[in-house]
């Protein structure tokens, strides 16, 4: 047997969650296996190998899976969804390996009870886009949700550009506890459910905590995600739908919808073609991180303290502390990405100067890091050419070097990737998956498995003719 199921979710959290068996996929395929995560995770790659088309398309529960849909609720655009949930998911079970528990979920697998208007499934192009970013984001370091397989269906979905072959996603996670999961039973005043999701969090996430240690989860989850964003942060790196729904507790990046990563730095960067205020751009990652542990924090109250105002209070107390949190984690990446050893007082100044020098230039933000390491001595051409004028740059240099370190060119290459994920090249990749092609998207994960190597054909930005890249959620 390949997986050795368990189902702590369904065990602990009755009152969160529906059964619900996937849609058996008329005719499955297994379109890319990730065998190094497979193997990772302990798993029997050549079973997956065989039955991976059947388990992960939905076409077959695999051997002691029982599929549930989860509830949770959601912030959406700011706009409370007391019911969303699973609408197109399946938690298959969890599995535990040298003690840390993981979730397999199916994504495009199917109608839930809470599907809305929606037709649970998903299109082939968008759960390779899901498994593209996040080997990216786990190549880069960052905690992420991955993916181990997708499948094809052999069923065709309709979506606004016609007819997409459907596919589904196997995803594998810390766990898909949510800010969303908290906010569903803390809206129902359910205390008793809530104390239990309290608990089962603390257990999984968390365990030297104390049983009902609100606090002390609160402190933990806000810095996991205050590290996370700064990560995000320091590549780019535009989640584009950081509803509550998709916060996790466990601090890993989830749901790769409308993601994507910048070229030329611009703080208002947005590719979601929904996100028309520009809530979750760039430069707002860092306040909605604050917004959405608000949230949280709001549904863990009544555990904060049995005095309401006392509650009131610890819960401001910690709200006041996510902005300097998130600094201090921020200075801490870019310190890295500048190559800076140790702490000086001017550090946070010398990063924020780099950012006014890019402002406004049409400097790509991957490039011009990757190439400090170039300018650590003297005339960097590669690197000012990045720029449209280069006067504010050619200025903090000298500011820069004079804090650098010996070994200070290693430590840039290392810190700054060669390769992020490039809008055009993913286009491309999924372009030609979609019409049964699949050349092109193991070239450019392989790509994004190593990016730190140079590698000409995945580096540059997107030609000008690309144009504005928009992105979707929901596809
Ligand atoms: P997301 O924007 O991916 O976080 O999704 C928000 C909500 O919409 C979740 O409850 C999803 O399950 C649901 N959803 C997204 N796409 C579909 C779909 N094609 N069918 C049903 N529900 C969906
Ligand atoms: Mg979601």
């Amino acid at each position: 047997m390949t997986f050795l199921f368990d189902h702590s979710w369904k065990r602990s959290l009755p009152g969160l969650f529906l059964e619900q068996v996937p849609d058996p996929a008329p005719k499955p395929g297994l379109v890319v296996l990730n065998e190094g995560l497979a193997r990772s995770l302990g798993l029997d790659v050549s079973a997956l190998q065989d039955n991976g088309a059947d388990w992960f398309s939905g076409a077959r529960v695999p051997p002691g899976a029982d599929p549930i849909a989860l509830a949770y609720s959601g912030h959406q655009f700011g706009g409370f969804s007391p019911v969303l949930g699973d609408g197109r998911a399946h938690l298959l079970g969890e599995f535990v390996v040298d003690g840390r528990r993981f979730d397999l979920q199916l994504k495009g697998s199917g109608r839930t009870p809470f599907s809305r208007g929606g037709d649970g499934k998903a299109a082939l192009g968008p759960m390779l886009r899901e498994y593209l970013i996040s080997e990216a984001m786990a190549a880069l370091g960052v905690p992420t949700t991955r993916c181990l397989a997708v499948a094809s269906t052999g069923q065709e979905i309709l979506r606004d550009t016609g007819l997409l072959p459907g596919a589904v996603v196997a995803r594998v996670a810390a766990s898909h506890i949510r800010v969303g999961s908290f906010q569903f039973l803390s809206a129902r005043q359910d205390t008793a459910k809530l104390r239990a999701l309290l608990d089962y969090t603390i257990a999984r996430h968390d365990p030297d905590l104390s049983p009902g240690d609100a606090l002390g989860l609160f402190d933990r989850v806000a810095a996991r995600q205050a590290a996370l964003i700064a990560e995000w942060m320091g590549l780019g790196f535009v989640h584009g739908v950081m509803n509550t729904d998709n916060m996790a507790l466990s601090g890993e990046t989830i749901d790769y919808g409308p993601c994507a990563f910048m070229d030329a730095y611009a703080p208002g960067t947005v590719f979601s073609s929904i996100d028309r205020q520009g809530r979750y751009a760039y430069a707002n990652q860092p306040l909605i991180l604050g917004w959405n542990l608000a949230r949280l924090a709001e549904s863990l109250l009544g555990f904060f303290d049995p005095d309401s105002g006392r509650a009131v209070d610890l819960a401001n107390e910690r709200l006041d502390q996510i902005a300097p949190l998130y600094e201090a984690q921020w200075l801490r990446v870019m310190r890295r990405k500048l190559g800076l050893l140790g702490q000086e007082p001017g550090d946070l100044d010398l990063a924020q100067a780099l950012l006014s020098a890019m402002e406004g230039q049409g400097a790509d933000w991957t490039l011009t890091f990757r190439r400090l390491a170039q300018a650590t001595e003297g005339d960097a051409p590669a690197l000012t050419g990045l720029f449209g004028d280069p006067a504010a740059l050619i200025g903090w240099l000298p500011r820069w070097r004079a804090r650098l370190a010996p070994g200070a060119q290693s430590r840039l290459l290392a810190a700054n990737p060669a390769v992020i994920a490039r809008n055009h090249k993913v286009e491309e990749a999924l372009d030609a998956a979609t019409r049964g092609d699949m050349a092109p998207f193991f070239a450019l994960l392989a790509a994004l498995q190593s990016p730190f190597v140079e590698n000409e054909a995945y580096m540059l930005p997107a030609p000008s003719g690309f144009g504005r890249y928009v992105t979707f959620c929901g596809t």
